[in-house]
Formats: structure tokens, sequence, C-alpha cells
């Protein structure tokens, strides 16, 4: 027993008078008792992401503890163990949080062997044993507790004779997914605004949360001892306190897992084969709630895609201009000439082929035209081009305009030994829309371009190939 339990006691017994109150409350009023909710982590210990392992388990520490929460419950994916990841165990239990079972490799139970997935909870299950705060308490990864009621069963039977309880969750949803928008808006180098960002994940995880406890009063006819899903993330570690505070500012109160845990829905089995959104979900299943009512935004990934935009979480920071595309610009401004003598025809009777490069406003851009000639003696202008740094796209675009409305809309970028891709989409009114794509290298005989049409397999074809001159200018 740990000196926590104990003071779980009194609570307990407020508990039960509470129900019973609330009992004889709902007929006349619809007063409330106060909800409740434990605060779970899975997949800790997290490797190294934007912060350390240790950075985040120790931000996260101090927020929980900054906002009274006095315990939550850490399942650990015992794959990621190791001489710099164990401390953080250590570190949990010296702050009174719980260890549980997350298995050792995160696997899917509908897609590995059984024989195979229970090895695998007892790899866990050795390495965690040991540490005294440890609880046998096992959360299917994914929630993916089987789709075969076979399986479904022979797991159960499993855990039971292991002496585990199954770890559910009532509150389901994808923090993952914010943290992976964070992570890849981080790496991108994005302006990140960090009130945003609390905002948009206080307000996704409550969502989250009064969902699933509508739920819950809809088809239990109460709101049970819930148990929240999160993860071992950046995000958790940076706001896992304002959350709790949001959450008592809504009169909600925090519980200890192992109290969450004595609620009677732990004793009821869901016979749904939907459990993947958590417990009340799989009971309000079989209260016969359809699957579309209990599915929320907060699973949603494109929602929180739109979200994470709508809150403006990143921006972008384009002001600075790649080197290369300086060096590509350099380069190209000027007269450039090719040969037509290989395509030449009667209805394409152009001797030769001229670009012109100049520079745009304050030399950030060029201006570029192209045209025919027949024997020295130029056309004039077929396409007008426009190539210049999108800061916001963060992307070298080249637009170009033709005859009768035609737009061509790209970009360039550099794609190794020298070489410059360009792709386009070239689009008129009354005119199929094409793709075009374009790569040019500098050889010694001059600047090689190629094009090429995307089949409708999607497949490049080669087209023609020109060597361009650059032409001597006046000064020269
Ligand atoms: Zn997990």
């Amino acid at each position: 027993m740990t000196p926590n339990s104990q003071a779980h006691e009194p609570m307990r017994f407020l508990s039960f008078q509470r129900i019973f109150w609330l009992g004889l409350l709902c007929v006349i009023s619809t007063a409330q008792a106060t909800k409740q909710i434990a605060i779970t982590f899975d997949d800790a210990p997290r490797p190294n992401s934007s912060l350390t392992s240790e950075q985040r388990a120790k931000a996260l520490l101090i927020a929980l503890d900054a906002s009274g929460v006095e315990q939550a419950m850490f399942f650990v994916t015992t794959k990621h163990l190791n001489e710099q990841t164990k401390p953080i165990l250590d570190l949990y239990q010296q702050d009174g949080h719980l260890i549980a079972n997350h298995s050792n490799q995160h696997l899917w139970l509908h897609r590995t062997e059984l024989d195979t997935y229970q090895q695998d909870v007892l790899t866990a299950d050795q390495a965690l044993r040991d540490y005294p705060h440890f609880k046998p308490y096992f959360r299917y990864p994914y929630l993916d507790e089987g789709r075969d009621k076979k399986v479904v069963k022979k797991m159960q039977k499993f855990l039971q004779k292991l002496g585990y309880q199954n770890g559910y969750v009532t509150v389901d949803n994808y923090d993952w997914y914010l943290e992976k928008l964070y992570q890849d808006a981080v790496k991108a180098g994005d302006k990140i605004n960090l009130v945003q960002m609390k905002q948009l994940y206080i307000d996704v995880l409550w969502a989250a949360i009064e969902h699933s406890d509508r739920i819950a009063e809809q088809y239990l006819g109460r709101s049970p001892k819930h148990v929240l899903l999160l993860h071992d993330n950046d995000l958790a570690a940076y706001f896992i306190g304002d959350l709790v505070m949001h959450l008592k500012a809504q009169g909600w109160e925090i519980i200890s897992p192992l109290e969450a845990y004595q609620d009677p829905i732990a004793q009821q089995v869901p016979k749904t084969l939907f459990t993947g959104q958590g417990r009340v979900a799989a009971l309000a299943r079989d209260a016969g709630a359809s699957p579309q009512e209990l599915v929320h935004v907060a699973e949603d990934e494109a929602e929180l895609q739109r979200l994470f935009t709508e809150y403006q979480v990143a921006t972008a920071v384009g002001a600075a201009m790649p080197e290369w595309f300086i060096a590509e610009m350099n380069s190209q401004v000027g007269t450039w000439q090719t040969s037509n003598a290989q395509y030449r025809s009667d209805s394409e009777p152009y001797t030769d082929y001229a670009i012109e490069w100049t520079w745009g406003l304050g030399e950030n851009s060029l201006d570029g035209r192209l045209y025919g000639l027949i024997d020295g003696k130029p056309s004039d202008d077929f396409w007008t081009y426009k190539l210049f740094w999108d800061a916001e796209q963060r992307q070298a675009r080249l637009l170009q305009f033709g005859f009768g409305g035609r737009v061509g809309d790209g970009f360039i970028r550099p794609i190794g030994h020298g070489q410059i891709e360009t792709i386009q989409t070239h689009s008129a009114p009354d005119f199929p829309t094409f793709t075009e794509r374009h790569l040019r290298v500098l050889t010694p005989d001059g600047l090689l371009t190629t094009s090429f049409r995307q089949s409708e397999a999607g497949e490049w074809q080669g087209r023609r190939s020109y060597t361009w001159i650059k032409q001597p200018t006046a000064e020269d």
C-alpha cells in the first residue's frame, strides 16, 4: 500500500454519498455532482523529440506537481527503455506516480498472432514488475482489444491469469496528432505561437472530455470516474498544467487512476467489438448508440489539421531566400539561344529559339520572355515568365503566360548533381490541363534542358531536349 492509496479512502466514501444524493437530486433538479477524471500517459518514456526524454519528463512532472495532480499513471512501452530512459521511470516514482504496462513493441492486436502478442505483453511485464510503483494494468496499444470475439476473450483470460486489469480509457482523443502537427512545424523552422498552441490543446481535449461525459450521461445515466488518455509528448509537458487548471475551473476533480478504476464500469466488460474509442463509447454502443455519434472531432486528423491552421499556431518563416535560388537567378539572367533544327517543320518554322531573363524589381525576381527566330529575325513573344521566391510557400515559383489565356503555374527546385527541376501545371480556357516537367543542367556545351509530359499512368515521358548558349551582351 502506498501513502497515496490511503489518502483516497475518505474520497471513495464521499463519492458513495454523493452518488446516493445525486440519485435523489436527479429526480427534482439537474444539480451536478463534482465530475472526476484521472490522468494517464501512454508510450512513456518517449525518445527524444524537440525536447530530450529527460527534459520532457522533468517538465511534465513539474507541471503535474504545480497543478496539484498527486497521481498519474504512465503506461510504459518497454522497447523505449534504455540506459538513458530507465532513470525516467525512477523520476515518475519519486513523485508518487504509477507505472503500468503498454506492451513492449506496441503492436496492433488484430494484426498480430495471439502468441506473439501475449509474449510481447510478458516481455513488458518482466521489465516493469519490479518497480515499486508498478501496478498491473494493461493498456492495449491503439486501444485495439481485438476484432475477433475469440481473440478478445482469450486476451481477457490471459490478462486475468497474469493478475492484470484492463487499463481502459474513457476519453479518447488524438493528442498524438496535435503533437505531430506541432513537431512538423518545429522541424520546418516555423515560428510557433505557444499561446495559440496551448489554447488549441485545451480546447480539443476539453471538447473530447465533455463529449465522452455527455455520452456517459445519455447512455449510462451518470458521469463515471473518467480516465483521460494522453501521451508522453512535448505538448503534454508544456500544457498539462494548463489543462488541469481548466478542468478544475470547470468544477472537475482530478483523481488517482487507481480510484478511477474503482468505478463500476471497470467491471462492465463491453460486448461490442467497438472498443477503439474507449470504455464509455463501447458501453454506449452496447446500449444502442451508433458509432457515428460516439466518435469525436478530437479523433479526426483532417479536422485537427484544419484547427491547427485556424488557430494560427505556426507561421512559416519565409524571409530568407535560399542560396541556391539566388545563384540560380544570377546564372540565368541574360539571353540564351538554342537551335531548333531538330524539331523544325512547316508548322514550326523557327530556326532557333531564344529566352531572355531580366531582373525584376529590386533584383529579387526574374522576368523572362521566349520567342522564336527565323534566320536571326525574332518573332513576337510566345511566353512571358515570372520567376520568384514565394515566401509563404517557401518555394521558388515559376509562372508563365501565353496566348489564349494559357497559364503555367509551378515551382523550381534543385534535385542534386547541379540539376534544376521545374514542375508546372498548364491550364487554359477550353483546353485540358496537363503537367509538364523540365530538367536543366549546365554542361560544357551549354545549358541542357529536357521537357517531360506526364502520361495517363503518371509517368514522365521525355519530349524535347535543347542545348542553350548564353549570348554575349552589348557591354561584353
Ligand atoms: Zn500507445
